[in-house]
């Protein structure tokens, strides 16, 4: 049942999550507005309501950026969230045609989608460009609305294969009998089930801590793993066919984002480590275009603009320590679009 990347699973895993452990999955969050207002929604500040698209790390306003980003991400696949995608229904077929076109049909997508605008309609426009659909069922906030989740639920059937149709929620550890008891109802129209370790984030803590405690990682909800285990247990022991997959936090975290990273374009002189970070030796000059020349005469660099600062060769770097004509960092930072800094100091 363990995985080899620190989940656990029943009858094997979803195609889309297949890509997704390699790191070759890009994250196209379609917008941070949605239909429903989920007490346990974990959208950092900077996406939650806020009508803003993004690629993985980065903003994007168009289609020629969600490119430049699969390209330097060496993307396989991409999976569409938000958000309710189906509230900016035309953007996500206009965004999922680009990644059809431009890189074919083998490029897999999967999407996320809160049940609630689900109908016939939208999910038969989606069905052309869309791999595969996983469903966020509403009953967990209302209980009446488990009829009405299924028969959304069912609709997929129509056109998509039973295995390329999903559902996706978080293993809130008291709701785990309320998840049993939906997955025996849903199970006939659903090809899998993925449960996401529960975890708390910066719009959702005050809520979360009012009811559940904190693992000693400090971010994951105590039981919620325990829950999935359970979970996957008695879905064994009633032999279901579906795929049941119990997603953890550790597999986020160690294999799909630092498999990303390891993918990652990186900028010219950079040096990858064992983890997926990369190094640079670079100075951050006031004037950038001055000291591009300078650099320039005496050995090789690469002009970062975007960060505003210049990448030495280690051969330019030993020069200028020589000549003492820059102070030098040495950057150990994340590959992606926001270049997220792990370390910075100065060498000289
Ligand atoms: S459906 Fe998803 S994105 Fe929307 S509020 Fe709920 S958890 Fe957040």
């Amino acid at each position: 049942m363990k995985t080899k990347f620190s989940s656990c699973c029943l009858n094997g895993i979803a195609e889309g999550c297949r890509h997704c452990v390699k790191g070759r999955k890009l994250v196209l969050f379609i917008s941070g507005k949605c239909s429903r207002k989920c007490w346990y929604c974990s959208l950092s500040e900077k996406r939650k309501d806020k009508d803003i698209i993004w690629a993985n790390e980065r903003e994007i306003t168009n289609t020629d950026e969600l490119i430049n980003e699969v390209q330097e991400s060496h993307a396989d696949s991409a999976g569409i969230t938000g958000g309710d995608p189906l509230l900016f229904i035309e953007r996500t077929l206009k965004f999922a045609k680009t990644l059809k076109s431009k890189f074919g049909k083998e490029f897999h997508i999967h999407i996320y989608l809160p049940t609630k605008l689900v109908n016939s309609n939208n999910l038969r426009k989606l069905s052309k460009y869309i791999d595969e659909v996983r469903f966020h069922p509403e009953f967990i906030l209302n209980r009446e609305k488990i009829k009405e989740d299924v028969e959304k639920i069912r609709l997929a059937n129509q056109f998509w294969k039973i295995n390329n149709i999903g559902i996706e929620l978080p293993m809130i550890p008291n709701k785990k009998s309320e998840i049993l008891n939906f997955i025996k109802i849903v199970r006939e129209e659903v090809g899998f089930i993925n449960l996401n370790e529960f975890e708390i984030s910066e719009t959702n803590f005050q809520a979360v801590l009012k009811k559940y405690k904190l693992n000693r990682d400090t971010y994951t909800i105590k039981d919620s793993d325990k829950s999935g285990i359970w979970l996957l247990n008695q879905l064994k022991k009633q032999k279901v066919k579906n795929k049941v997959h119990f997603c953890t936090a550790n597999l986020k975290n160690n294999y799909q984002y630092k498999n990303r990273l390891k993918l990652h374009k990186i900028l010219p002189f950079g040096r990858k480590t064992s983890e997926g970070t990369v190094t640079y030796l670079a100075v951050y000059p006031k004037n950038l275009r001055k000291a591009v020349r300078e650099i320039r005469s005496i050995g090789k660099c690469f002009p970062d603009t975007k960060n505003k600062r210049i990448i030495l060769s280690e051969k330019t770097a030993e020069k200028i320590i020589k000549e003492r004509l820059y102070k030098i960092a040495r950057v150990e930072e994340h590959p992606t679009y926001d270049s997220t800094v792990m370390d910075f100091c100065i060498i000289n």
